[in-house]
């Protein structure tokens, strides 16, 4: 496996994989890698000629007081662990490779950003918006693949490449979870035992909202309601950031279970913020139960 520091040289190898008629593949990351990010890796892997993972803590989409310098990062480990996921390049730039002194450019992707963490997170989507496109513009990737777990944060870089013509195929990959349902993220570090315990609410409760639309339940705010009394009662340590219940296309809140909606939720549980959602479609469903 290749480690690339610099923009120019990493862009130089892309150039020269196409150059020799490779199809690339290509995974983002903030690095402290787990299972989530190795099978997200290995779908992306098994679609194209050469895969080129990135790790960069990227510190325009954190806010003043989050977790930038205490995020978790461990760079040989994260070497082995995309050696042994196939990964072909791994691309490590330092910050001011990204952002050298005086750099002044910024990508906003309007309306899906205001909405869910968005609105929790001023700005987090525009740090986002800007390192994926600087990232694409740097691998010149065929395809790049995003996790489903971060489901706003995919929705608005694909809406980011249709809008701006980028000539990216940006695919969805299923939250990959730990046994009992949690989430994989690279913050579960951050639980001590005892909060990795409650964590598991917010699973329970996303499985709460899917019972009770298949159920026939409608009513969004009422879901959300049965929602936040279980995360309440079994996870004393959580604090409820938001739950909500939007339109999957655009993101924006609904009163009911009609089209495709997104049940998204962020929780703190001691210093841990979790992100976890799921996706109803009471429409397939009835379609499906009919065959
Ligand atoms: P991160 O390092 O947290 O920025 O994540 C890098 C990529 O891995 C993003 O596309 C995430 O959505 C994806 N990812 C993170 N956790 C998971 C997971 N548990 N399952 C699937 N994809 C994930």
């Amino acid at each position: 496996m290749h480690v690339i520091h610099t923009a120019r040289e990493m862009h130089e190898w892309s150039l020269a994989q196409r150059a020799a008629g490779k199809k690339i593949g290509f995974v983002p990351t903030m690095g402290y890698l787990h299972r989530g990010h190795l099978e997200l890796m290995k779908f992306q892997r098994a679609r194209c000629d050469v895969l080129v993972a990135s790790i960069f803590v990227n510190p325009t989409q954190f806010g003043p007081g989050e977790d930038f310098g205490a995020y978790p990062r461990d760079l040989d480990r994260d070497t082995a662990l995309a050696t042994e996921a196939a990964v072909d390049c791994l691309f490590f730039p330092a910050v001011a490779e990204i952002y050298p002194p005086g750099y002044r450019t910024y990508i906003d992707v309007e309306l899906l950003s205001d909405t869910l963490c968005g609105a929790h997170r001023p700005g987090h989507f525009r740090g986002v918006c800007t390192v994926v496109a600087k990232l694409f513009n740097i691998v010149a990737p065929d395809e790049a693949s995003f996790g489903e777990k971060d489901a706003q944060q995919l929705r608005i870089i694909r809406k980011m490449t249709e809008d701006l013509n980028v000539p990216v195929k940006v695919l969805g990959f299923p939250t990959v979870r730990e046994a009992d349902g949690l989430a994989m993220s690279s913050r579960n570090v951050y639980l001590t035992p005892g909060e990795r315990a409650q964590a598991i609410a917010l699973y329970r409760s996303l499985g709460r909202a899917q019972t009770l639309a298949a159920g026939g339940e409608t009513d969004t705010a009422s879901i959300i309601e049965q929602m936040r009394t279980l995360i309440t009662s079994d996870a004393p340590a959580a604090q409820i950031e938001y739950i909500e219940a939007v339109d999957d296309a655009t993101l924006q809140p609904v009163t009911r279970l009609e089209g495709p909606t997104l049940i998204a939720m962020a929780v703190r549980v001691g210093k841990a913020r979790l992100i976890d959602n799921v996706l109803v479609d009471r429409n397939k469903e009835q379609a499906d139960a009919r065959g």
